[in-house]
């Protein structure tokens, strides 16, 4: 054979492979690695590595025999499905990344039938029911609320176009500011995601982005996005983003998160990770808008009292207001005073402002408004306890000097209402203990001085003519 015979050899091999190929379509059909049946019969071919086709349902019986778990092949090598625990993988994973579809047609205007969205004063009576004080605040909420829900519901006008009602929320620690937001959005039976502003940080820096706000949402709706999309979004401390003074370097969880917001707030298109707080391969996305979305900011602000102290002064000083200055000098509940002129000076910036129109203050709860806050909310706390012993036939009291003792111990604390479950929780240890001990206790009454720790409850007996007072044994 001589050498250009051998060239010609090479140059058919070369030839053959390149037509053997899926490049010449026309000529050759691919077959499928397992079943070698060819594409026209088996449907179009995947390709994987090495260049092996398989056809879609030979893929599809691999998938589910690796999920079954009972290949003999698998078990042979020592595989056994538990080990493997696929059964698990195939429950847990997958629904946690499933959303629920979108129905095709636009539904804006069935989630929220206008009648169905209770009026302010409905909304505030209720409401009442849980929050003690906080009048304003939640005559405030109530009725945008109730814009909010009637706007939603009855879609877009052409002529006037109604702003959304986002709101800010100013109040001391533990006045009552997510409770609020809580116990509306029972009441609604809308989403809610709480999320603290201090977690937040800019676009690709260490902390969660703006956006992980709506993949709460999503969480809390079941992964339902129309859902989502009427939901209540409450960002807590967002003072805590407020721009930061005399810093050099970027204000990643300052500024930039306000500014960040400004989109969510305003209403946009924003994708999100479905069952997962981060964007990453792995996770499907879901394109969520805003525009219906009720955002409500909370904050304590601390030291904002200040600044409207300063404003007031400075009023007084050119000359009008002047009975302002004495009054306002020890006045806790100054922030009603606050204006959009202080938030700034505080740090906020103005377009983040601008997108909550409307704001409202909570004021720090007295020692009259704890005692109420034990008493007569629908679930508070001691009537949480005294269902709790009721069940053991056990009646719980607490003297009126007792619930005085328990408020003036909350308000030591400076944190409000929070302090009071603390508390309570100290004091009714010992009793939750002891008093399923014996069968024979039918009433405990809680005293003064069993809450300043120099006495005891008393215990009274069950059964007629063995009504003895007893000390309790701690
Ligand atoms: P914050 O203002 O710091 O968000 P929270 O709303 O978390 O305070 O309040 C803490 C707890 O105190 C609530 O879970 C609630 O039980 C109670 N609470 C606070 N304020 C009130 C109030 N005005 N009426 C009834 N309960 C309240």
């Amino acid at each position: 054979m001589n050498k250009d015979d051998n060239n010609k050899d090479e140059f058919n091999i070369d030839d053959h492979k390149n037509t053997d190929h899926k490049d010449d379509p026309d000529h050759y059909e691919e077959i499928c690695y397992l079943c070698r049946r060819p594409e026209s019969k088996a449907g179009k071919m995947i390709h994987i590595p090495n260049q092996i086709c398989i056809c879609p349902d030979c893929l599809q019986k691999t998938f589910d025999t690796i999920n079954k778990g009972d290949n003999p092949y698998m078990q042979m090598m020592g595989f056994s499905p538990n080990m493997m625990n696929i059964p698990n993988l195939q429950n847990e994973i997958p629904k946690a990344q499933k959303l629920k579809k979108k129905p095709k047609e636009n539904t804006d205007n069935k989630v929220f039938d206008r009648k169905s969205v209770p009026a302010p004063h409905i909304l505030k009576a209720m409401l009442d029911e849980y929050i003690i004080g906080q009048e304003r605040a939640k005559k405030a909420i109530s009725v945008a609320v109730y814009n909010h829900y009637k706007r939603i519901s009855t879609g877009a006008h052409p002529d006037v176009e109604i702003e959304k009602s986002n709101m800010l929320m100013i109040g001391p620690t533990g006045s009552g500011k997510t409770y609020l937001v809580k116990t509306l959005a029972k009441l609604m039976n809308v989403p809610l995601a709480i999320t603290d502003a201090t977690s937040l940080t800019e676009a690709g820096y260490i902390g969660d982005d703006v956006e992980s706000v709506i993949s709460k949402l999503l969480q809390a709706a079941g992964n339902d996005v129309e859902k989502a999309e009427h939901g209540i979004v409450f960002i807590d401390e967002i003072d805590k983003i407020a721009k930061k003074r005399n810093t050099n370097s970027r204000d990643v969880s300052g500024e930039s998160v306000q500014q960040g917001l400004l989109k969510l707030l305003e209403g946009s298109d924003i994708e999100v990770p479905v069952g997962a707080t981060s964007k990453n391969a792995m996770v499907p996305l879901a394109t969520v808008n805003t525009s219906n979305i009720l955002f409500i900011c909370g904050g304590a602000f601390p030291d904002l009292d200040r600044i409207i102290k300063a404003r007031l002064n400075k009023q007084t000083m050119i000359g009008f207001k002047a009975e302002v200055k004495d009054k306002d000098e020890d006045d806790s509940n100054i922030l009603q005073q606050v204006n959009l002129d202080d938030l700034r000076e505080y740090g906020m910036i103005p377009e983040f402002l601008g997108r909550l129109p409307i704001m409202f203050t909570l004021e720090g709860l007295s020692q009259d408004m704890l005692i109420k806050v034990l008493l007569e909310p629908k679930n508070a706390i001691l009537k949480q306890y005294k269902k709790l012993l009721e069940m053991d036939e056990v009646d719980l009291q607490f003297a009126p000097d007792a619930l005085e003792a328990i408020a003036e111990k909350a308000m030591e604390k400076k944190t409000g209402a929070r302090a009071l479950r603390a508390i309570l929780e100290d004091i009714m240890l010992d009793i939750m203990y002891e008093i399923p001990k014996d069968d024979n206790i039918g009433k405990v009454v809680i005293t003064k001085e069993y809450i300043e720790g120099k006495g005891v409850p008393y215990i009274e007996m069950r059964g007629v003519g063995n009504q003895k007072m007893l000390a309790m044994n701690n």
